[in-house]
C-alpha cells in the first residue's frame, strides 16, 4: 500500500523495531466490525441472525457490544440493520465509549458526533435515561447523526449542530461525562480510505493538534466536577495523542489522566485508535460554584421562558392521545402519561416531540432533533412519525406484524395483515422496522420514502 514517505519516517522512529510489522500489516484485509445495539436486541440474538445470513462473527475483545465480521458478507445490507439492530464500526472505535462508561440517568455529551459511532454506543448503555447530547459541527453530517440515531430507536438524544464554543456558553459545569472524539489527521484510516492518505502531510497532523486542544477547552468548562471526559483519535501521531494528553492536564490542573489505552493493527486486529480518559477533580474551582448556580437558575425557568411551548394540553393534544389510545399498550400508555405530566412533552408547530428527563428545551440551539419525535398533526388527525417505530418495542403496541418478507416491506410495498386495522408495527426478529396502517386486509406501507431500497 502507498503511504505517504514522511508518514512511514516518522512511524519507523515512534515504533523502532516493531516498525516492519506495522507496516506489513498495510498489506493485508482491513478489519471489520459491527456493535449490537442493547436497545433493540441483545448479542446471543445478533449472533444466531448472523449465523443464519452465513456470517460468522467473533467477539472484540476490548469492547462488550463489538463483533467483528468477515470481509467478504454485507452485513450492512440484511433487514436487521435496517431495524437498527446493529451499527457497523470499526472495533477500534469502540474503546472510547468502554472506557467512558456511560451510564443511565446521567447527562452525557459527545461533542464531534457524526455520524454517530460513540452516541449510538453510548445510547445503548444508557438505556433511554438521562441526556445525551450529540453535536455535530458541520450541518450535512448531523443530519446523518440525526438519521442514525432514529435507526438505532434512541429516546433521550437531542442532536444539535453547533460550535463547541457555544455549547460550552449553554452547558458550563453542566454534563457528567463528555466524549471528544477529535476531527483528526485519519492515520488509522489508511487502510479504508485512500483520501485519507492522499489528504496527509506533517503540517496536517499540526493543525488538526491545534485544533483538537481548542475543542479539548471547551469540553473542559462543560464537565460537572468529578465528571469524567474521554479524548480519542483514529491516528497514531503522538502530537494528537500523548502530547495532546500532557498538554491537557498541565493546561487543567484539575484533570487527572486516568488510563489511556493504544491500538495498533500489528497488536490488536483493529485499525488503530487512541483514547485518555481524564477526571476532573469533585471540587469547585474559583467561579465554577458561581457559574453553576446561574446554570441550576437556568434549568429552573419556566417552561414558557423557552421559544419551545412544553404543554400538557395544545390544540392537537385530543389527536395524539386519541393515537395513543388506539395504538399504544396500557403500560406504554401510562409511561408517556408519566413524561407528559412531568412537562416533557414539547410541540413544535404541528410536530410533537418527548424531550429527554431532566433538560430543559434546546432553545437557543441550532438542533436537529429535540428528543424522541413523536409524530405530527395533519389534516385532523396523528400521523406517528418514523423516530416513534423504532423506538417502541413489540410489547409497546396493541398491533405487530412480523413479514416473512421484511425486504418487500423496506422496499415499500403493501402487505396482507388479515383482520388488523389501524398503525401496526411492522418487526423483523422482533424489532421494529417501521410503521403501517391496515385496513380491509392490506397493510399500508409507511416506511420512509427516503429510506426505501431493493434487494437483490
Ligand atoms: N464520533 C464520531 C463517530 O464515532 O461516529 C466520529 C467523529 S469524527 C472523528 C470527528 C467529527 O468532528 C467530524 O464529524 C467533524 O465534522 C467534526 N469536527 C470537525 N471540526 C470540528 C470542530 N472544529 N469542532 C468540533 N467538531 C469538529
Amino acid at each position: 500500500m502507498d503511504l505517504p514517505q514522511d508518514f512511514i519516517e516518522r512511524i519507523k522512529i515512534q515504533l523502532g523495531e516493531s516498525y516492519h510489522d506495522f507496516l506489513a500489516e498495510y498489506e493485508k484485509e482491513r478489519t471489520y466490525g459491527l456493535r449490537c445495539n442493547p436497545l433493540k436486541t441483545d448479542m446471543e440474538q445478533l449472533r444466531s441472525v448472523l449465523l443464519e445470513n452465513r456470517i460468522v462473527p467473533e467477539k472484540v475483545p476490548w469492547a462488550d457490544e463489538g463483533f467483528y465480521y468477515p470481509a467478504d458478507t454485507h452485513p450492512g445490507k440484511l433487514p436487521f440493520h435496517e431495524a437498527g439492530a446493529y451499527y457497523i464500526q470499526e472495533p477500534s472505535a469502540m474503546i472510547a465509549v468502554q472506557l467512558l462508561e456511560p451510564k443511565p440517568g446521567e447527562k452525557i455529551l459527545d461533542l464531534c458526533a457524526a455520524p454517530g459511532g460513540k452516541s449510538t454506543q453510548i445510547a445503548g448503555r444508557m438505556q433511554g435515561e438521562g441526556v445525551l447530547v450529540a453535536n455535530e459541527v458541520i450541518a450535512q453530517r448531523a443530519k446523518i447523526l440525526s438519521r442514525n440515531i432514529e435507526r438505532m430507536g434512541v429516546r433521550n438524544a437531542i442532536v444539535c449542530n453547533e460550535t463547541p464554543q457555544r455549547l460550552a456558553q449553554r452547558f458550563p459545569l453542566y454534563f457528567d461525562r463528555i466524549v471528544v472524539d477529535a476531527p483528526c489527521s485519519g492515520e488509522g484510516m489508511f487502510r479504508k480510505d485512500i483520501q485519507s492518505r492522499e489528504e496527509w502531510s506533517k503540517e496536517q497532523v499540526e493543525v488538526c493538534a491545534a485544533r483538537q486542544r481548542d475543542i479539548l477547552e471547551q469540553a473542559a468548562a462543560m464537565l460537572k466536577p468529578g465528571g469524567i471526559l474521554v479524548y480519542s483519535t483514529c491516528t497514531f501521531a503522538p502530537q494528537e495523542n500523548e502530547q495532546n494528553a500532557e498538554w491537557f492536564v498541565q493546561r487543567y490542573p484539575q484533570f487527572k489522566l486516568e488510563k489511556s489505552e493504544r491500538l495498533w493493527p500489528h497488536l490488536h486486529r483493529a485499525e488503530g485508535h487512541y483514547a485518555a480518559r481524564f477526571r476532573k477533580k469533585p471540587i469547585y474551582e474559583k467561579n465554577e460554584k458561581e457559574q453553576e448556580a446561574r446554570l441550576s437558575r437556568q434549568d429552573k425557568r419556566p417552561a414558557s421562558a423557552g421559544k419551545v411551548r412544553k404543554e400538557k394540553k395544545h390544540v392537537f393534544y385530543d389527536l395524539f392521545a386519541e393515537f395513543c389510545t388506539a395504538t399504544l399498550s396500557q403500560e406504554s400508555q401510562s409511561c408517556l402519561r408519566e413524561k407528559i405530566e412531568a412537562g416533557q412533552l414539547a410541540v413544535f408547530g404541528e410536530q410533537f416531540y418527548l424531550l429527554p428527563d431532566g433538560i430543559d428545551s434546546p432553545d437557543g440551539l441550532k438542533t436537529e432533533r429535540a428528543g424522541l419525535h413523536l409524530g405530527c398533526c395533519k389534516k385532523n388527525r396523528f400521523e406517528p412519525s418514523h423516530a416513534l417505530a423504532m423506538a417502541l418495542r413489540p410489547s409497546d403496541v396493541k398491533q405487530i406484524l412480523e413479514p416473512e418478507e421484511p425486504e418487500r416491506y423496506i422496499r415499500g410495498e403493501a402487505l396482507c395483515c388479515g383482520a388488523q386495522k389501524g398503525w401496526t408495527l411492522v418487526t423483523v426478529h422482533g424489532c421494529s422496522l417501521g410503521w403501517g396502517k391496515a385496513s380491509q386486509g392490506i397493510l399500508k406501507n409507511h416506511y420512509p420514502k427516503g429510506l426505501r431500497r431493493s434487494y437483490l
